[in-house]
């Protein structure tokens, strides 16, 4: 008996610690709940754990052509865990608004892992190379890009999967 109550405890323990992950909020959206939600989903998939907190906001200040960007910030030497703001277009549509925060969520890995640093204003490395000029390579050239739309697109799907599962048994 005392042997089924201490595995129970051990089990209700890593069911707390699969439940630090990342920090998620959400800022100037109508539905704050759903992409929350979503955030965390991919926070969880992607490996990010209490040590990430992500903000994401909904402005109109995004710019032209373009539905969401990522900013990283390494607080760790204050105590402040990697801080990662995301922006989202407000402007583009809600599937398109879902799909981009899936794509950023994977620059958030990127950066969170060091995988992608950003040396200054203009320029990036990925995977420990040289710094490179953003505008000397194309959108789509960009290793980071490949990667994030890619993972990103998989993430997207496998979430709606899952939702739509989870609607299914409610029925
Ligand atoms: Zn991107």
């Amino acid at each position: 008996m005392q042997r089924i109550l201490s595995l129970g405890i051990i089990f209700l323990l890593a069911g707390y610690s699969a439940v630090a992950q990342a920090v998620v909020a959400v800022r100037n959206d109508y539905q704050p709940q759903e992409i929350k939600q979503q955030a965390e989903y991919y926070a969880h998939v992607l490996g990010l754990d209490s040590t990430v907190y992500i903000l994401i906001s909904f402005t109109p200040r995004v710019p032209e052509k373009m539905k969401g960007f990522t900013r990283y910030h390494d607080a760790r030497p204050q105590g402040g865990g990697h801080q990662v703001h995301i922006s989202i277009s407000k402007k583009a549509g809600r599937s398109h608004q879902l799909r981009t925060l899936a794509h950023e969520m994977v620059h958030a890995r990127q950066f969170v892992q060091g995988q992608l640093v950003q040396c200054d204003h203009t320029h990036f490395s990925w995977h420990s190379q040289a710094c490179e000029r953003l505008d000397k390579l194309a959108y789509l050239d960009r290793p980071w890009e490949q990667e994030a739309t890619k993972v990103g697109a998989s993430l997207h799907e496998q979430f709606r999967k899952q939702s739509q599962n989870r609607l299914a048994s409610l029925h």
